[in-house]
């Protein structure tokens, strides 16, 4: 994605519109009014391990609030947790 991003930016020249928060728009006294977009974060192969895990906790949370809000029943909950592979603590079920 990354790559591509790059690639996209230094063919099209593409530039964004800087915000300013002082003029609450594009800068009305800077010439630099346009710039190049930023490329997103490259992330080594830990760091999306962990964000996979995060985000997994993250659904996981909600779901059992879901539970305990009575939105989702016991099924409910047990098969949105398989589909995002994570087990269910008996704790959270209570
Ligand atoms: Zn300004």
């Amino acid at each position: 994605m990354y790559e591509a991003q790059e690639k996209w930016i230094e063919e099209k020249n593409v530039k964004i519109s800087e915000y300013c928060y002082i003029c609450n728009d594009i800068c009305e006294l800077s010439k630099e009014h346009y710039k190049k977009p930023e490329l997103p974060k490259q992330r080594a192969k830990n760091d999306k391990n962990d964000s996979r895990k995060e985000l997994v906790n993250a659904a996981y949370y909600f779901l059992v609030r879901c539970f305990k809000l009575e939105l989702l029943n016991e099924n409910l909950l047990r098969g949105f947790c398989d589909q995002i592979g994570t087990s269910i603590d008996p704790n959270d079920l209570k």
